[in-house]
């Protein structure tokens, strides 16, 4: 089965692929020629994700799925959240957003976060939304040097390591988009055994 993964980004294509293995070709926009930059204007990843599927099926009508990702902060009433990727402004940088989270946090004793990924999928017209989450803390300083985005301070429960400081297997067992991503698979791999 052939997918258009409406993504930009190649950590996030990468870490899903480790996911789906070759059970399905998978194709970010760039591999599928596709030049083109999709907003997220929503206020909810909900809608931001529906938006990026339903704007790639209506473009190719090409079966797809987007994914669309908040990082929620206990401390800072779930902020940044739907804001993650823009956090530090027009002028955002994995670094800048960072700066911003760290310098908000500061003084604060609850460091209680979780990263909550939702997948829009779109089958022959079809939306189905699928949820993952990962609950951990932010640390007071970056360590690591893997990843992407807020992974050199985002602790998931049950480790000790930043996921900055992981191989994309080891974030994998705790991660929320490899959580939402198991969905997918559980669901398309059923659709396939159907058809
Ligand atoms: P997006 O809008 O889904 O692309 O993601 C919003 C922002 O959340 C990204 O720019 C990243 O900064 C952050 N983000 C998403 N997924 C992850 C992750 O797995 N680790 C760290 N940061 C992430």
């Amino acid at each position: 089965m052939k997918l258009i993964f409406a993504t930009n980004n190649r950590h996030k294509a990468e870490e899903l692929r480790s996911i789906t293995g070759d059970q399905f070709a998978i194709l970010t926009l760039e591999e599928a020629g596709i030049d083109f930059e999709i907003p997220e204007p929503y206020n909810t990843l909900e809608e931001n994700a529906t938006n990026k599927s339903k704007t790639i099926f209506e473009m190719t009508g090409i079966n797809c799925f987007s994914e669309d990702t908040g990082l929620e902060v206990a401390a800072l009433d779930g902020e940044p959240g739907v804001k993650s990727a823009r956090y530090a402004g027009d002028d955002h940088s994995f670094e800048k957003n960072i700066d911003k989270l760290l310098t908000n946090l500061a003084g604060k004793t609850d460091s209680h976060a979780r990263f909550r990924a939702v997948i829009s999928l779109i089958i022959d017209g079809r939306e189905t939304l699928f949820e993952g989450v990962c609950e951990g803390q932010i640390t007071d300083k970056r360590r690591g040097e893997s990843g992407f985005g807020y992974d050199p301070v985002f602790i998931p429960d049950g480790s000790n390591k930043t996921f900055a400081e992981m191989s994309m297997r080891e974030k994998t067992q705790y991660s929320h988009r490899a959580r939402a991503t198991e969905k997918l698979v559980a669901f398309l791999t059923n659709l396939k055994t159907k058809h």
